[in-house]
């Protein structure tokens, strides 16, 4: 019946249009993955002018007392849509955030919900991080999400925890804030659930998608640090990027792939290899080709893993 009015009267077909526009909205998927906590899984692939630079999973907990959020998005628009998906599921109030990371989609929406009166928590070390890379994620996230970064305005947490564990209570809720090791990007830090076993990994783990070493990624240490949390013995990880799941997830995605990287490009040092042959060797994982930007990502990881180990040498 809509398609017969929409081909009869020009402004159905306006309002159709704009239903699919709607329709293909993003959308952040909320998942329950334990007592009142959720995960928000974002986009899987790139930043977007679309997902708000929301490439990345966040998650909440519902407390009495209000919604702890873990990570404010990378805008004030990407914030507004996860102020309301949580709201699509507790009528709470946003009262706390904590920025488990450096990296913009981590807490470049955090003056949004100060705004509104929410506190920031973060470790003093990601804090530190984030001052000092702000001005390159600003500028790189223009070229993404181009006039939606212009809004943001970097606001650091109020309350800097100077440790690299720390126990929190927030609402009523037991989290723990702990600092791996190095990783993924300086400053990045997991915040730990010991009554759920449950862990928010942040850029420690990359879930259904390929993990990227950057220039600034200290790919032995984030094997180690990955070590440290499974120790946890966690029974959920929401990772920082991908779905959430049990650790032979993680294992399978991130702890693995870091295993290969460390161990098969050392013993390509150790027998002299040079980069050339390395890549060339190790290029074709088949074991990792299931994870989404393998293509893209993993010579480039073989590449810089070995740029690094050779530098440590
Ligand atoms: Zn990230």
């Amino acid at each position: 019946m809509q398609v017969t009015m929409s081909c009869k009267h020009p402004i159905a077909l306006v309002l159709l249009g704009l239903w699919c526009l709607t329709a293909r909205a993003f959308e952040l998927l909320p998942e329950k993955v334990g007592d009142n906590v959720w995960a928000l899984v974002g986009e899987i692939g790139g930043r977007t002018a679309e997902n708000h630079g929301l490439n990345n999973t966040l998650g909440f907990i519902v407390c009495p007392k209000g919604v702890i959020l873990i990570s404010s998005g990378a805008t004030p628009a990407g914030a507004h849509l996860i102020e309301q998906t949580i709201a699509g599921i507790t009528s709470k109030p946003i009262r706390w955030i904590i920025n488990i990371g450096a990296q913009d989609h981590h807490w470049l929406g955090n003056s949004y919900f100060v705004n509104k009166g929410a506190e920031i928590v973060a470790l003093g070390r990601t804090v530190k991080a984030q001052k000092q890379y702000v001005a390159e994620h600003l500028e790189r996230l223009k070229r993404f999400v181009g006039k939606e970064a212009e809004a943001v305005r970097p606001v650091y947490a109020s309350r800097i925890v100077d440790a690299d564990r720390a126990d929190l209570t927030l609402g009523s809720v037991h989290i723990e804030l702990i600092w791996p090791g190095n990783g993924h990007f300086p400053g990045d830090a997991v915040a730990w659930l010991p009554d759920q076993r449950l862990v928010f990994t942040g850029d420690f783990v990359f879930n259904d998608r390929m993990l990227g070493v950057h220039p600034f990624s200290q790919v032995v240490e984030w094997r180690k640090a990955f070590k440290r949390i499974a120790a946890l013995e966690p029974r959920v990880l929401v990772p920082g990027h991908g779905f959430p799941g049990p650790l032979a997830k993680a294992q399978r995605d991130t702890g693995d792939y870091l295993d290969f990287l460390v161990e098969k490009v050392g013993k390509a040092l150790d027998d002299w290899k040079d980069l050339g042959e390395t890549t060339d060797t190790l290029g074709d994982a088949p074991q990792f080709r299931y994870l989404k930007f393998y293509d893209g990502w993993h010579r480039r990881n073989i590449n810089r893993t070995y740029l690094q180990l050779e530098g440590a040498q």
